[in-house]
């Protein structure tokens, strides 16, 4: 899959990588993820979300980034191209 594009909580980022696990992904036996339409080894690249604030229009916040790994399969697709996102949170959210 590629990079999801900045979000608005966490949670959607999340989201949108569970969906893709659940419709491009099984797992085998041995519980290794592997594509569901050619059964090669899916595989990870960590990306850096920055957290920023909803209190500013631009992409500013508190510093803090999350890395998250975002799954691929190297043999239908090729590997994500953006190693960095961004989600936006409100500042209350932001210091939790
Ligand atoms: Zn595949």
């Amino acid at each position: 899959m590629e990079t999801p594009a900045a979000r608005g909580t966490l949670q959607e980022f999340e989201a949108e990588i569970e969906s893709y696990l659940s419709e491009n992904c099984l797992k085998n036996e041995s519980d290794e993820v592997r594509c569901r339409w050619c059964w090669t080894k899916t595989e990870f690249k960590v990306c850096y979300v920055s957290i920023h604030t909803t209190a500013f229009d631009n992409c500013s916040g508190s510093g803090r980034v999350k890395q998250i790994p975002i799954p691929y399969c190297p043999n239908c697709e090729t590997e994500p191209t953006q190693d960095r996102s961004c989600v936006h949170l409100s500042p209350a959210e932001e210091l939790y």
